[in-house]
């Protein structure tokens, strides 16, 4: 395979992810996922919560597509895409929203402050139901956000 066809693969593979990571938050973690994802949602002293459990059976699955891959060069790249996005995911969620693993960043401007925002804006609902803001990399405009969650409120 040419450089540029496994680039695009891991590109687009980290879009697809973007996509497929909404989805799942919202109908799946949100939905009949929510006994895992609810710990997510919830104040914790420990250093894991049960939501993690969803990372792990990610990296699980990953692992299976790169030993698959090996016989199979673009699953290989589909597979180093996928682990791609658990990175970003991983440092921008997990680190910087959620400040684990001792990071103390809060951003003051431009595109990570507006993602900072959407994302404190999911968890201002704290149940199953009703929560806006389910993708992560491209975060909605935290005013619009507001104004919907206030409208949810009203009714
Ligand atoms: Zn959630
Ligand atoms: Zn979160």
């Amino acid at each position: 395979m040419a450089w540029y066809e496994k680039l695009t693969i891991v590109v687009v593979t980290v879009l697809l992810m973007e996509c497929f990571a909404w989805a799942a938050h919202k109908y799946v973690m949100h939905g009949w996922g929510w006994g895992w994802h609810r710990s997510h949602h919830e104040p914790h002293d420990g250093a894991f919560e049960k939501n993690d459990l969803y990372a792990l059976t990610f990296a699980t699955i990953v692992i299976a597509l790169f030993v698959v891959g090996v016989r199979w060069e673009p699953l290989w790249w589909f597979a180093l895409g996928i682990t791609v996005y658990g990175g970003i995911y991983a440092i921008v969620h997990d680190m910087l929203v959620h400040q684990r693993f001792g990071m103390r960043w809060v951003p003051r401007r431009g595109y990570f402050k507006r993602l900072h925002q959407a994302h404190r804006l999911h968890h201002a609902v704290k149940g199953k139901d009703g929560g806006v803001s389910f993708g992560f990399l491209f975060a909605p405009d935290p005013a619009r956000l507001k104004r919907r969650l206030s409208e949810r409120v009203d009714r």
